[in-house]
């Protein structure tokens, strides 16, 4: 958790969380939600990969492990090719096709951007 950000009223940098979702500035009593702040992070979010390289939609990536499928499905081997990734929110955060596979979805920490 990071702390408070400056007030956005007089720049005080006294501010605290009052537990009920705002920050309070103790200085100016300025009130502003923490929820804006959240969703700002939210939309900047990035994928990166293994390697810490950065991940975009339509990328090519090679898994870097024996990915066992759910229900006896097989393994994805390592060293596989993922053509036209398409990044998503949730644990599994790639959606894509592999050959012989069809459509599932990975885990970013698990591939490596070609
Ligand atoms: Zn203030």
């Amino acid at each position: 958790m990071s702390s408070p950000p400056p007030c956005p009223a007089c720049a005080s940098t006294l501010t605290y969380e009052d537990g009920l979702g705002n920050y309070v500035c103790p200085e100016c009593a300025h009130e502003w939600p923490i929820k804006a702040e959240a969703a700002t992070e939210e939309a900047v979010r990035v994928w990166r990969d293994a390697a810490g390289k950065l991940l975009q939609d339509g990328d090519a990536v090679t898994v870097i492990k024996d990915l066992k499928l759910k229900g006896g499905g097989g393994v994805v081997k390592q060293g596989t090719r993922v053509k036209n990734i398409r990044l998503v929110d949730g644990d599994h955060d790639i959606d894509c096709k592999i050959d012989g596979f069809g459509a599932m979805s990975l885990k970013s920490e698990f591939v490596r951007k070609i």
